[in-house]
């Protein structure tokens, strides 16, 4: 496929799904319908946060090669590629962020590219395998990422089975743009809105709102400080997939999660000077 052919198809492929949405004015919402939706957001967002990107992309945990499988196949019902395209975007990010050859910077590229039009510029499509080496070994990641459309069309048609046109509409359509959304944001408002707790020499930043969406991710500006660490919140900041991999971790399908150093800490803002 050519870069403008493929891009091309990007496009109608984002578009479509956006239009999609809109069904729902014929379909109707039901309340299963929005559950459908509820959970499957809960369950893609976990695969993007301990699966794309605290794991496959930063290895601050580990875990069985079976439960690696399984983590790849979460994350891809999102429909954000495979584990390797993914994983090597977001170590170039770590590497070059806030440059010029950062793929995703707001400061050098405005918001809207680098919230969503990155992600179908053909020449971020093809990733560089020598990047991510220790995931590129094992066959079965690079057999999803030959297909990495099926894990995200088999939920939606999971979706369809479970509710029809209203499950396949509000219940995938929905969860999996909202969780698209929910996924740039942090490539586009993390380095634009919220707290620079630590300098970090970019423009990462701490967001509580951003937290909240992405079940711990928003804690941002941290996790630059410490990009392997498992937990991205710190002291009482609410990180969910945190809290989810301790449970993993008690049933013993994780272990070894990386935390950062015990004395680190978000800096205390000082309180301001009262003027008279
Ligand atoms: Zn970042
Ligand atoms: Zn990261």
């Amino acid at each position: 496929m050519t870069d403008a052919a493929s891009r091309a198809a990007h496009l109608a492929l984002i578009v479509g799904f956006h239009a999609a949405c809109f069904a729902a004015l014929a379909t109707g919402v039901r309340g299963a319908d929005l559950a459908l939706c509820g959970a499957l957001y809960l369950v893609q967002m976990f695969g993007v946060t301990a699966g794309y990107h605290r794991y496959f992309s930063h290895r601050s945990f580990k875990t069985s090669r079976a439960f690696q499988f399984v983590l790849a196949l979460l994350a891809m019902t999102s429909g954000q590629r495979g584990v390797l395209w993914w994983a090597w975007h977001h170590r170039h990010h770590h590497r070059h962020s806030d440059t010029p050859q950062d793929l995703h910077s707001p400061r050098h590229m405005g918001f809207w590219r680098s919230h969503l039009l990155w992600w179908m510029a053909a020449e971020n499509r093809r990733p560089d395998l020598a990047q991510v080496r220790d995931l590129a070994r094992y066959p079965e990641l690079r057999l999803l990422e030959r297909f990495y459309a099926t894990p995200a069309l088999l939920t939606a048609a999971a979706c369809y089975g479970l509710g029809g046109w209203g499950g396949f509409v509000v219940g995938f359509c929905w969860s999996t743009v909202l969780v698209w959304h929910a996924t740039f944001a942090i490539n586009s408002l993390a380095h634009l809105w919220g707290r620079q707790d630590h300098a970090t020499g970019d423009d990462s930043r701490n967001n509580a709102v951003l937290a909240v969406l992405t079940l711990g991710e928003g804690w941002h500006n941290n996790h630059h400080r410490y990009p392997s660490s498992a937990r991205q919140g710190m002291g009482r900041q609410l990180d969910l997939s945190w809290i989810a991999l301790r449970v993993l971790s008690a049933v013993g399908l994780v272990w070894d999660l990386k935390r950062h150093p015990a004395t680190a800490t978000v800096p205390q803002r000082q309180p301001r000077e009262v003027t008279r």
